[in-house]
């Protein structure tokens, strides 16, 4: 099938077709609007010379675009179901490599070792809502090779990669995706661009990768506990919020001196810390 799977007649006749069941379960829903793919293809810069990614190919929507564009590419798809579907949309193209597997299973690195010889990759999907953090953050610290990462997400999700300090949105992973990439919306995208329409707004977000660490940390791990920590009760002060805390042991005292070390109020509250002041609290703070 040749035909660009692109606008909701021809979704709906692959679906039919293939007497194919949406399983909500997988958060599945496709993308059947031209214009969005265009931003979409636009926004992540895919060329011939690039190998992509794309998680969640579905029926092929996005993959037939990737595959018109860039060199290479490599979908993975957790539903079975869809495996014959995607090898009939896809049938034209030959510089396309599909996977049966759950994404958190499979080895990036290793396959972008395999097909890019270990150069950094593009990631391109309109992801499963209720994965989107554990994919995002496991590209970034299983060091895969990523040049960027552009993806549909919840509107609210995007939001909350995007913001800085003082924001209701702030938190962990505004400061764990800002640690690793530049984020920046390219677009939000209505439910009726997709079949079925999900319940909630969508936002097109592309990451792309620091070439240097925006900041210098002595214990990434540690840093990235203690911001779990200063989140984990965000109404509280920091000095309560990370005495309070399972995951790293320190006590008020020794958040005060830190604090006021780095020119901050002792009853300030996470919210209101850089990413640079948390590096800064950190070092002061990690175990010796
Ligand atoms: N790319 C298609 C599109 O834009 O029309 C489908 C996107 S749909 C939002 C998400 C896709 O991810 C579905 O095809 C779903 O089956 C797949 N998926 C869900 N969980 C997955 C997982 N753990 N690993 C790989 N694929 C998964």
């Amino acid at each position: 099938m040749n035909e660009k799977l692109s606008n909701p007649q021809k979704t709906i006749e692959v679906i039919q077709k293939y007497d194919f069941a949406f399983q909500k379960k997988f958060g599945q829903n496709f993308l059947i609007d031209a214009h969005v793919l265009d931003k979409i293809i636009d926004a992540a810069d895919v060329g011939p010379e690039d190998f992509v990614i794309e998680i969640g190919p579905g029926i092929g929507t996005l993959t037939q675009y990737l595959c018109e564009n860039a060199r290479e590419v490599a979908a993975i798809e957790i539903d079975t179901n869809l495996i014959p579907i995607l090898q009939d949309t896809l049938s034209a193209y030959d510089n396309i490599t599909i996977i049966n597997e759950d994404v958190l299973k499979v080895d990036i690195a290793a396959l972008a070792e395999e097909k890019n010889g270990g150069k950094p990759i593009k990631v391109v999907a309109n992801l499963p809502y209720y994965i989107t953090t554990p994919i995002i953050m496991g590209l970034f610290e299983n060091h895969v090779p990523i040049e960027s990462i552009t993806v549909m997400v919840q509107k609210e999700v995007a939001d909350r990669m995007q913001v800085g300090p003082g924001t209701k949105d702030y938190g962990a992973l505004s400061l764990a995706v800002q640690y690793y990439a530049k984020p920046y919306i390219v677009a939000n995208v209505p439910p009726n661009c997709f079949m079925p329409r999900p319940k909630v707004g969508s936002a097109v977000i592309r990451l792309t990768r620091h070439k240097e660490m925006p900041v210098t940390v002595k214990d990434e791990a540690f840093m990235f506990k203690l911001i779990r920590a200063a989140f984990n009760q965000r109404r509280k002060t920091l000095q309560n919020g990370l005495n309070n805390s399972q995951e790293i042991s320190v006590n008020k005292a020794e958040v005060v001196a830190a604090l006021e070390q780095l020119g901050l109020s002792p009853t300030i509250r996470g919210e209101k810390l850089t990413l640079e002041q948390f590096a800064a609290l950190s070092d002061l703070l990690m175990p010796q």
